[in-house]
């Protein structure tokens, strides 16, 4: 049965991208610190491999992926998943909006890059409540 109190944040793993390091820092700063209570985080790698814990999940959860670049590594992995996508962000949309915040490196991104991890933060943190309100509205309408 679909949980819609907690939802899966899933960032692409953006090796050597520092787009990818902002996605996994925001991902961290919303499971840990923004919505620890309705959000946790699955590694990318476990879905694409077909681990049948990890399919559950996106099968069962509402899913916000974060990716590092436009190849959108992470939305589509869960869509070939099957998983429930509720919203796919990406990095450079963020990025491109806020173009004084540009992540240094993979390794350190910077006050920059975590400026702009902190920004995404944000705006998963508020999809997360967009989510649960409206699947919360459909189940009781
Ligand atoms: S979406 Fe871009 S940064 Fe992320 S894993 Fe794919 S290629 Fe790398």
């Amino acid at each position: 049965m679909e949980s819609v109190r907690e939802i899966i944040i899933i960032p692409c793993s953006g090796i050597g991208k520092p787009t990818g390091t902002v996605g996994r820092a925001a991902t961290y700063e919303v499971v840990e610190k923004l919505r620890p209570a309705n959000s946790k985080t699955l590694c990318l790698a476990l879905l694409v491999k077909g681990d049948k814990e990890a399919l559950n999940m996106v099968h069962q959860h509402p899913c916000i992926t974060i990716d590092g670049c436009p190849l959108e590594c992470a939305r589509k992995n869960v869509e070939l998943a099957g998983g429930r996508l509720a919203c796919g962000m990406k990095v450079t949309d963020v990025y491109k909006d806020h173009k004084e915040l540009k992540p240094e490196t993979v390794l350190d991104i910077g006050e920059p890059g975590r400026k702009l991890a902190r920004l995404l933060a944000e705006m998963v943190a508020r999809e997360v409540d967009d989510i649960i309100a409206k699947r919360g509205a459909e189940k009781n309408g």
